[in-house]
């Protein structure tokens, strides 16, 4: 099968590499739309700082020669292992992209995305894929390939809410308006939040997130610290989409109300200082959010199917296989390209 394989820093590219088999307790997937996460991005583009673990992790254990990253998808049952009888071929699927061990502490309590012990499996940025069947995930028919594939950092979105303790009266504070922001506006609208703040550097992102029912938006980078500080009165939850090394987890601390809820989505590349005092003086709660639970896609495939989130307008980019490098390139340069989600359609 053809797989792009990654071997470093800008390197990606596509080769001809053996097709897996599905074991006893796989499904193996012909993949249909495959999306380019922000993980991915910081693989691709070197500055991966505190994932270096993560990327070395991947890279000796799930795949020791040849490294295929990826982990949003969809596709369709190829061929499945002997006792697999829960989905039959052509069944139209996605998977959660995380193997628990079943066995540590935390699976035991049910919190799989947090295992102890977590896996994998080869990233899916190729022809096919192999997958445990526990993971798989089917599609139902209203929805499309490409939509599909957006149920992974969907789901992730719908773990951070769930987190995020949100209720009618609040207001919320969006920090990043990429592909996690403009979910998280999408969710938090469908709640029947009315006051949401969407902040970003990037102007085509302000205004796709004021398309989406941002009633406010800002460009931190364009206004005066008193005008940011009227926009951002009254803040009650904030989420933290940017991640990378920005300081927006400091603006969050800074901005929000005394007693308030930061959830923190952006995967972080730098280690950041944060203000701990005003962390203490105001009695914030700060919650991570890692990945996603397997429920989380089933909680997706209701809110696409319903209409209460839309996807595809997130999908600006679609890439052949071929053209992964270019893919890369135009996702990573959101500036020139004006892109959010960028998929390849193998
Ligand atoms: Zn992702
Ligand atoms: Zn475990």
């Amino acid at each position: 099968m053809k797989a792009a394989v990654f071997s470093g820093p800008q390197r990606i590219r596509v080769l001809d590499v053996e097709t897996p088999k599905a074991d006893s307790n796989e499904v193996l997937i012909k993949t249909k739309a495959i999306g380019i996460c922000g993980t991915d991005l910081h693989f691709y583009s070197g500055k991966n700082g505190t994932l270096k673990d993560l990327f070395e992790q991947i890279k000796t254990i799930i795949f020791p020669s040849k490294t295929i990253i990826g982990h949003e998808f969809s596709g369709f049952v190829f061929d499945k292992g002997k006792n697999v009888h829960d989905v039959k071929l052509s069944d139209r699927v996605t998977a959660w992209p995380i193997i628990p061990c079943h066995e540590c502490k935390y699976c035991k309590m049910g919190l799989m995305n947090l295992c102890e012990n977590i896996r994998s499996w080869p990233g899916v940025f190729s022809e096919f894929v192999k997958v445990p069947s526990k993971n798989i995930v089917k599609i139902p028919t209203g929805l499309s390939y490409e939509e599909a594939a957006m149920l992974e950092p969907l789901a992730c979105v719908i773990h951070a809410i769930k987190l995020a303790k949100i209720e009618k009266h609040h207001s919320v504070a969006i920090f990043g308006a990429g592909t996690m922001g403009l979910l998280i506006l999408q969710l938090t609208k469908s709640f029947g939040i009315e006051k949401i703040l969407a902040t970003d550097i990037l102007e085509f992102k302000l205004e796709m997130a004021k398309k989406l029912g941002a009633d406010t938006v800002m460009n931190p980078l364009k206004i005066s610290p008193h005008e940011k500080k009227r926009l951002m009165k009254d803040v009650d939850i904030a989420f933290e989409c940017v991640g990378g090394s920005a300081s927006t987890l400091n603006q969050a601390l800074n901005l929000i109300n005394k007693r308030g809820r930061i959830i923190v989505i952006g995967t972080f590349t730098s280690l950041k200082q944060i203000n701990m005092l005003k962390f203490r003086q105001k009695e914030l709660i700060m919650v991570g959010s890692e990945a996603s639970e397997r429920r989380d896609f089933l909680d997706g495939i209701h809110l696409l199917i319903n209409g209460r989130v839309k996807v595809k307008p997130l999908i600006t980019h679609k890439f052949p296989l071929e053209n992964i490098k270019e893919a890369f390139e135009v996702a990573l340069e959101k500036e020139r390209t004006k892109s959010i989600k960028v998929q390849i359609i193998p």
